[in-house]
């Protein structure tokens, strides 16, 4: 009889990971913490900003602006489990993009990983959300502690035309996952991609309030996708997003001390700009956000180029550049009458 436990799984992890774990030799000034790992290739689905959609010709190891080149299972078992015992890499995150028919093997890889991993690592997988609620109930049971479901389009038309998706069975899902599995659903929302700042931010509001944890990327146009020439984010729109996104994440900012001008631009948040200030200072809305130790370092950019996401603290020159991008133009508490 066929032993099927003995069966080889296709892991990707990304270069950076590869690096992480001494699989591949590349210099790198921002390790991950995370070690991203991508499971099969060429997704069902057909997201505009995706190397893997069905109709992009990006090339089967790419997914953001990173290449995953596929390892071999037992040295990655073996680097993985040193790096999680010596503490270099805190979680593990799979990311699927073979829809729902991936189901069986990423249940299969995860408790894989998980046997090879000090006792103290995370585990997300990133899995569609069209999935159902037995399929994250049989992820979680075989060892994951989150599943993201990407909503990434933050609204209803550019959900449609991007992720060819219903952005309101989207949410739904999202919504019951999170009341049936409390503190283990994820979503990641993607800035600038037709969205304004009013739309993103309520929709990030809403999610916290539904115990939904956050992570925010920034659109990166990549060759090969339907969307590989549109601009990328603005800066300043990104800043204003990010600060205003961590406040929300950390529970600091509701819905209502938000306002936003014509345009959805945001124009005021509720608390006073010396107590933002100090917040922002130390740098930290500005960093990568996601699941805890998640990183992705240069998934939105090119080295050498001002960070959308910074995957380590920043330097105070550059939290004070970042927080002065961020707040250009916005009226905070007490304020309101100059
Ligand atoms: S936030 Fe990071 S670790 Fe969490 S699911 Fe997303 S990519 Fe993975």
């Amino acid at each position: 009889m066929a032993d099927d436990t003995a069966r080889k799984l296709r892991f990707r992890p990304s270069a950076g990971t590869m690096a992480a774990l001494g699989l591949k030799e590349i210099k790198s000034d921002s390790p991950p913490t995370t070690a991203y790992i991508m499971l099969g290739e060429k997704c069902v689905r057909d997201c505009s900003f995706c190397a893997q959609a069905a109709h992009s010709t990006s090339g089967a190891g790419r997914l953001s602006r990173v290449t995953w080149p596929e390892a071999d299972e037992d040295a990655l078992l073996e680097s993985l489990g040193k790096a999680t015992a010596d503490g270099s890499i805190r979680r593990v995150c799979i990311q699927t993009v073979g829809g729902r028919g991936a189901l069986d093997v990423v249940c299969e890889a995860v408790a894989k990983l998980r046997a090879v991993c000090g006792p103290g690592t995370a585990f997300s997988v990133s899995f569609s959300a069209t999935a159902g609620l037995d399929d994250i109930g049989r992820i979680l049971a075989s060892g994951a502690d989150r599943v993201a479901l990407a909503i990434d389009a933050c609204n209803p038309e550019l959900h449609k035309k991007i992720k060819k998706a219903d952005m309101a069975a989207s949410r739904a899902l999202i919504k019951r996952a999170a009341l049936s599995f409390p503190g283990r659903i994820s979503t990641h929302l993607i800035a600038g991609m037709g969205e304004t700042e009013e739309e993103l931010l309520r929709l990030a509001s809403s999610l916290k309030e539904e115990g939904v944890g956050l992570g925010l990327f920034a659109f990166t146009p990549l060759r090969g996708t339907a969307m590989e020439n549109y601009p990328v984010p603005e800066m300043a729109s990104y800043r204003r997003v990010q600060l205003a996104f961590w406040m929300i994440k950390k529970g600091l900012l509701k819905e209502g001390m938000m306002s936003f001008d014509g345009s959805g631009r945001l124009s005021y948040i509720g608390i006073s700009r010396s107590e933002v200030e100090r917040l922002a200072l130390e740098g930290e809305p500005f960093r990568t956000s996601g699941c805890e130790w998640c990183n992705r370092p240069y998934y939105n950019e090119r080295p050498g180029t001002e960070l959308y996401n910074y995957p380590g603290p920043l330097s105070g020159e550059e939290a004070a550049m970042a927080f002065a991008k961020a707040v250009k133009g916005l009226v905070f508490a007490g304020e309101e009458g100059r």
